[in-house]
């Protein structure tokens, strides 16, 4: 049975790499505006179940919908056609594109969209301001601080106004202060365009600014409200 009002939901999943079990009956579900951290320790499926989420991976059985569609059974091009246009990624690494400015790199999404430049460009400076970066606009992301680079890549994901944000450990690259501010801004902007986000982290601190944990062990997930 399908949580009320959840956007994305999986029930069941199973996923196998050979003989090495990753998912093993997991079952996870996120609302609109809610921040999930998906916490557990190395090795114990959470990339896995992020990627099943965001439709990368199929997984063996089990079902993921999203807004009640069934993404384990869209072909190829319309999951990434919805990856495109309702899903946004930030990674540990702010994987950006070096011969762009941080203006460009934000606005790319659009422009890949078909959003004409100028326009693109005006978005992401609005958001490059939000996330407090306007001074880096021009520069490239080799040129700017690790901090810096990484709000470039919350504002890129952000860009595209996505219904859900995938973070697969946004801040493990960055020193405590700074990966405290990415978090603040991502999960405030978050809220307040009503993006649900999924947080894979190994960090408590970070854990902290989700509504919610949940805690992946052996493939299976357990909800950690109400455990003492
Ligand atoms: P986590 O993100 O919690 O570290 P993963 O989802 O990356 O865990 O991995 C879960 C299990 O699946 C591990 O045993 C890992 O070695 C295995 N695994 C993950 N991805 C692959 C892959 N592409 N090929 C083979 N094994 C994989």
């Amino acid at each position: 049975m399908t949580p009320a009002g959840s956007l994305l939901v999986a029930e069941d999943l199973h996923k196998a790499y050979g003989p090495t079990p990753a998912l093993d009956g997991a079952s996870f579900s996120i609302h609109p505006g809610e921040v999930v951290a998906v916490m557990g320790p190395s090795g114990s499926g959470k990339s896995t179940l992020l990627h099943c989420l965001a439709g990368i991976v199929r997984p063996d059985a089990g079902t993921i919908t999203y807004g009640g569609r069934d993404l384990t059974a869209m072909p190829d091009s319309a999951r990434s056609a919805l990856r495109r246009s309702e899903y946004g990624f930030v990674f540990q690494f702010g994987q950006l594109v070096p011969e762009l400015t941080c203006t460009e790199n934000v606005a790319l999404p659009l422009r890949l969209n078909g959003t004409r430049r100028k326009e693109a460009e005006r978005a992401a400076q609005q958001w490059m301001e939000r996330l407090e970066i306007s001074d880096v606009g021009q520069k490239r992301p080799g040129e700017v601080s690790g901090g810096q680079g990484q709000r470039v890549a919350v504002a890129r994901a952000l860009v595209t106004s996505p219904r859900v944000l995938f973070a697969d450990e946004p801040t493990g690259a960055l020193d405590s202060l700074n990966g405290e501010r990415v978090m603040q801004l991502l999960t405030d902007a978050a809220r307040d365009t009503n993006a649900a986000v999924v947080l894979v982290t190994h960090e408590a601190r970070v854990a902290a600014y989700s509504d919610r944990e949940v805690i992946v062990r052996d493939g299976k997930l357990r909800d950690m409200a109400g455990v003492a």
